[in-house]
């Protein structure tokens, strides 16, 4: 298991970012539990640094079709550029993710070549489904 990984949203989702889904309000709430849960540290490398975005996890059911929020972390900008390595390679610093992957995971180029096939294959298989429900029940602990 590698502690910094791809998450490579497939095509076929219609949301990708919760942002625009959700209210400025809801998602300033849910922001800002990511933002303290991580107490100044990012939440994958550790990394301390006042400069925290959030990213949301998504799960895909594949069985159900069912796209499923399952956190929103805080994290470097760093560790979010890896995440997102398909618009870094379009329009970020590849090569400074591409150490930071190695750094994060302590392996070697090779295995960062091996990860990305791995994400791309999972990526390509996950984009066939036509159309993918959304399930939000991670947000239901913010309204109690
Ligand atoms: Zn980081």
């Amino acid at each position: 298991m590698l502690r910094l990984n791809f998450e490579l949203v497939p095509d076929s989702c219609w949301y990708s970012n919760l942002r625009t889904i959700l209210k400025p309000t809801e998602w300033q709430i849910v922001r800002r539990d990511a933002l303290s849960r991580a107490n100044g540290h990012c939440m994958i490398c550790g990394k301390k640094t006042t400069r925290l975005e959030a990213h949301e996890r998504w799960a895909y059911d594949e069985k159900t079709c069912t796209q499923i929020l399952t956190d929103v972390v805080a994290i470097c900008h760093d560790c979010h550029q890896v995440i997102h390595i398909g618009r870094t390679q379009l329009m970020g610093d590849i090569n400074r993710a591409i150490d930071h992957f190695q750094k994060v995971n302590n392996c070697s180029y090779s295995d960062y070549i091996k990860a990305l096939g791995e994400a791309n294959k999972l990526h390509q298989r996950l984009s066939k489904v036509d159309e993918w429900k959304l399930d939000l029940s991670y947000l239901l602990k913010f309204t109690k």
